[in-house]
């Protein structure tokens, strides 16, 4: 099937999506936000640049970041399509995805855009709790999103954790960037035909819906 690439604010339910859409169609979910707290524990100069940028909100240099995304494509979970959830978040990325994505000859796919006000997603910020394991996300202030059992993951038993970046400070200054260096990519692949956008606002049942609508129909 085609790929599927996420934009969207943090705390927009993209990597809740991610999951369902992955859990659907089998297909692996590539967060590149995991795939860097995996590498901050390498205890080297690449993990130290990791921590600082991660933990002040700010991107991690294009360099390391599409380092990691090309290793982790090259798997062969990946030849019947993914979900990259937090990739691309500028247009340096957005450009030199589609380099990579000629050399193996693939298709952009799908770009679904979660649409949220500043103000909504930043009270989603403060309960979110993430499992290290499987990056299922749940939330302990919202009834709907609460875990089954309290701070263990619903699909893996793991311990759910609090990210250091998901408190009210960093959350203002990974809004920022989303707006100053992310959102631009809406325009870029609206001009390519391939966006479709929800309202973030909605319900997660009805968001995922609206995805399987696209993906079954386009
Ligand atoms: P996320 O898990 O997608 O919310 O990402 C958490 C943090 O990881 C971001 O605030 C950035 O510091 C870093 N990050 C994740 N994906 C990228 C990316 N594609 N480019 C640069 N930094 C990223």
């Amino acid at each position: 099937m085609k790929s599927i690439i996420f934009v969207a604010p943090p705390a927009a339910g993209k990597g809740t999506q991610a999951n369902l859409v992955c859990d659907k169609y089998g297909i692996p979910h590539i967060s590149t936000g995991d795939l860097l707290r995996a590498a901050r524990n390498n205890d080297d100069e690449t993990s130290k640049i990791i921590v600082e940028m991660q933990d002040q909100g700010k991107l991690v240099p294009d360099d390391l970041v599409l380092k990691l995304l090309k290793e982790r494509l090259e798997q062969p979970d990946c030849q019947n399509g993914y979900v990259l959830d937090g990739f691309p978040r500028n247009l340096v990325q957005a450009e030199k995805y589609e380099e990579m994505l000629s050399e193996i000859n693939r298709e952009l796919g799908y770009v679904i855009l979660i649409d949220l006000e500043y103000e909504i997603a930043e009270k989603r910020i403060s309960g979110r709790i993430s499992c290290p394991k499987c990056g299922a996300v749940f939330n302990s202030e919202i009834e709907a999103s609460k875990p089954k059992e309290e701070n263990i993951c619903d699909n893996c038993a793991t311990t759910l954790i609090h990210r250091a970046d998901d408190n009210i400070d960093t959350y203002k200054t990974r809004y920022q960037t989303y707006v100053n260096e992310t959102a631009p990519l809406i325009k870029y692949y609206y001009d390519k035909n391939v966006l479709y956008s929800i309202d973030g606002n909605d319900s997660t049942e009805n968001i995922f819906n609206q995805i399987i609508d696209i993906i079954e129909n386009n």
